[in-house]
């Protein structure tokens, strides 16, 4: 039996033998970051989203295994395709901090070859791992991605299965090291739409300087038939997506009234 809440850092016999556990590999993404990625998508999450549109990328003992210098293999034929719309490379998920230590192995070597790096991440960071082994990592990161699923702790824990104390304190650990961030925010109708919690979302961002942009991200029901083909009921079977109306009312809300910038899909 596994822990989904231990680090999956595996066959960690020396950093250049280090091996990823990996999802899947994306090859042209237009929504993981500036520009076109590559999207490397890593195995195991500790969440458990009701709107998961990769559900086969929870289990930790899934995907394939990986060396850092076989993803770049399979990364730089796309180079020029990148540098020409000034875009990069993203880790995903699953959750790219479960293997926070091969990621910083990946990005170290990709930012040598020149490369800009995204980290998407659900925030769930361990109290162990700030210090030296975060700093590295982001020294190699251009910009974090980060998922805040929902600003308070027990709808949070109704959405995902765990308490946002991490995803906050790793929010506001960016906002002090000033790192450069995009913050992700998926609107679910009855879960995460509620005034009270955007404004209290918005009141969160708004003195973090670090925080170049938001993205509104409507919930849709993509994910559905991966829960069903594995033969797990979807959790929100009934729910429609939010209206266009309703998220342009809350981006006019984030702009106007917090003097935010934000986007939507
Ligand atoms: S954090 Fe991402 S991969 Fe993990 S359960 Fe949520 S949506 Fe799925």
């Amino acid at each position: 039996m596994y822990n989904r809440f231990q680090d999956i850092n595996i066959v960690d016999i020396d950093q250049e033998h280090m091996l990823g556990r990996i999802h899947s590999l994306e090859k042209s993404s237009a929504l993981d970051g500036p520009g076109l990625r590559v999207v490397v998508f890593m195995q195991g999450c500790q969440f458990r989203c009701k709107y998961c549109h990769n559900r086969d990328s929870w289990d930790m003992n899934g995907g394939s295994l990986y060396s850092v210098a076989e993803i770049i293999e399979q990364i730089l034929p796309f180079r020029s395709f990148l540098d020409a719309s000034k875009g990069g490379v993203t880790v995903s998920g699953g959750e790219a901090m479960l293997q926070a230590e091969f990621v910083s192995l990946l990005f170290r070597q990709l930012k040598k070859l020149g490369f800009h790096t995204c980290l998407d991440t659900n925030g769930y960071v361990k109290e162990q791992f700030y210090g030296p082994k975060l700093d590295e990592l982001l020294a190699h990161t251009d910009l974090v991605l980060l998922d805040i699923k929902h600003i308070n702790r027990s709808k949070h824990e109704r959405l995902v299965g765990v308490s946002n104390d991490r995803p906050r304190n790793f929010a506001r650990y960016l906002a002090d090291v000033n790192h450069p961030a995009w913050i992700r925010h998926v609107l679910v109708p009855g879960y995460t739409d509620e005034e009270e919690d955007l404004r209290a979302l918005a009141k969160f961002l708004q003195p973090m300087s670090n925080v170049q942009k938001i993205e509104l991200l409507p919930y849709h029901r993509m994910g559905k038939s991966k829960w069903e083909e594995m033969g797990f009921e979807y959790p929100l079977e009934d729910l429609e997506p939010p209206s266009a109306e309703q998220v342009k009312e809350i981006v006019k809300m984030f702009h106007e009234d917090y003097g935010l910038k934000v986007i939507h899909a």
